[in-house]
């Protein structure tokens, strides 16, 4: 079997990489270990990047999940509550009852992913679930992927690969293998809770920068069918040096910590507590070379402050279509080629927020510099607009790096 394009992984990289090809109206196999639906460890919180992406593919589905509020809960904004225990609202945006819909969403992953895999175009898509790739390889100048098929183990040569296989990826670990960086990478465990009480009425997200999660955070964040998403990430170098048992901290906190323990009081988990790795970008890498691309965590792009990973993913799928869409144009699908015209504009794109990010990830290891913002803000409407008009004016937040800004906070201006 040949097929020029092969996508490995149908998460949102790949589901995303899928439909923008098909715009191109390029033909394409997707091989997906999994049948859906199915789980994938996450916070389930889709930002306004999400939102972003999807409206260039269709307007339309950004109705679909309007009209759908148990599965997609419209959230208009975040409460940052710091180590003081001083909570901060925040909404996404200034003018929230012009909007036509929520900013973000939150969704079950179970429901997203399978939502995202629904929308595949099957005249260009062709999608095989169930499809484990277990090694690539190249004889007589052919690239090929080897996959097993319910038990049959088959082969597909291809022109160019597409790594949209998560965290872990074979395709990263076949044409790169790069080690695991305990200060680019960060632990996340997360758990289902019915019945905790005291959520935003308007469905806010809820981060809480705890002194024995910093450089992370435990997060509450609301569902459509009243359950909560419930976890705590922290960044791996900071678990390993401080000896963190993340479980045991997320569990200690719902029991003791004075803002939660009234919360969680009549509250019950739902099944297990599940645990995944966070790849960060936080770190500039080569993300694309000879006959393939990584995409989404695959090519570690998830934020490393806020640990949103869903809207890079879903903004390398769009740049990886377009990159293929010239490649095969131009019959190149060479390292420096695929180099201009993927990693270039994933960076050009990102970048300067993953830095941001990354700066900002840094900082918040200070949790008396924590607790002096979000002290200023309560007292400042002018200070929280300014947080507020951050999400969506990167220009506004990089005043984070900007030393004015913090003299003006420190004399209250
Ligand atoms: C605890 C935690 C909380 C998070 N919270 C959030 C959040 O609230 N919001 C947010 O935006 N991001 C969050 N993230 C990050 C987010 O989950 C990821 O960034 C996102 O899932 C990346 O999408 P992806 O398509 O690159 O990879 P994935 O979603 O991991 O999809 C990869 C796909 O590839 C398939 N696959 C893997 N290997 C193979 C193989 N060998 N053969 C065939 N198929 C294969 C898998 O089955 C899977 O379907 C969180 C992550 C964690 C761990």
């Amino acid at each position: 079997m040949h097929s020029q394009v092969v996508i490995i992984g149908a998460g949102p990289a790949g589901c995303s990489t899928s439909l923008f090809l098909s715009k191109h109206k390029i033909p394409h196999l997707i091989l997906e270990q999994s049948i859906f639906p199915r789980d994938k460890i996450c916070g389930d919180a889709l930002s306004g990047k999400v939102v972003e992406v999807l409206k260039k593919y269709d307007e339309n589905l950004i109705h679909q999940m309007t009209h759908d509020p148990t599965h997609f809960l419209g959230s208009w904004g975040v409460k940052f509550v710091a180590p003081n225990g001083k909570a901060l609202d925040i909404p996404f945006k200034q003018n929230t009852g012009q909007e036509p819909h929520a900013p973000g969403f939150i969704c079950r992953r179970m429901h997203f992913d399978h939502f995202m895999v629904q929308q595949l175009d099957t005249r260009y898509a062709q999608l095989i679930t169930g499809a484990e790739v277990i090694s690539m390889g190249k004889a007589d100048n052919i690239n090929s992927v080897t996959y097993t098929n319910q038990g049959v183990v088959q082969t597909t040569s291809f022109d160019i690969i597409v790594g949209c296989d998560g965290d872990r990826s074979i395709v990263e670990k076949t044409f790169v293998n790069r080690s695991l960086e305990p200060d680019h990478y960060c632990a996340g465990i997360r758990a289902y809770y019915k019945n905790v009480t005291e959520l935003h009425p308007q469905n806010f997200i809820e981060l809480h920068f705890l002194d024995e999660l910093l450089p992370g955070y435990l997060w509450i964040f609301p569902l459509g069918d009243g359950t909560c998403n419930v976890g705590a990430g922290m960044l791996s170098s900071s678990v390993s040096k401080n000896k963190v048992n993340l479980r045991e901290q997320m569990l200690k906190a719902i029991a003791e910590n004075p803002n939660l323990k009234k919360r969680f009081a009549n509250a019950q988990l739902e099944g297990k507590i599940n645990g995944w790795g966070l790849p960060l970008g936080s770190k500039k890498r080569s993300i694309s070379g000879h006959h393939y691309i990584l995409t989404g965590d695959a090519a570690s792009l998830i934020d490393p402050f806020t640990g949103e990973g869903i809207g890079n993913a879903l903004y390398s799928g769009f740049f990886a279509a377009q990159a293929i869409q010239k490649a095969i144009e131009h019959k190149n699908f060479s390292a420096p080629f695929l180099a201009l015209h993927y990693d270039n504009p994933v960076y050009e794109r990102l970048w300067s927020e993953l830095k941001l990010s990354h700066s900002l990830q840094k900082l918040s290891k200070y949790n008396r510099l924590f607790n002096f913002v979000v002290n200023r803000a309560h007292k400042s409407t002018t200070l929280r607009n300014t947080i507020s008009s951050m999400f969506e004016d990167m220009d506004l937040r990089a005043q984070f790096r900007n030393p004015v800004f913090w003299w003006k906070m420190m004399i209250g201006k």
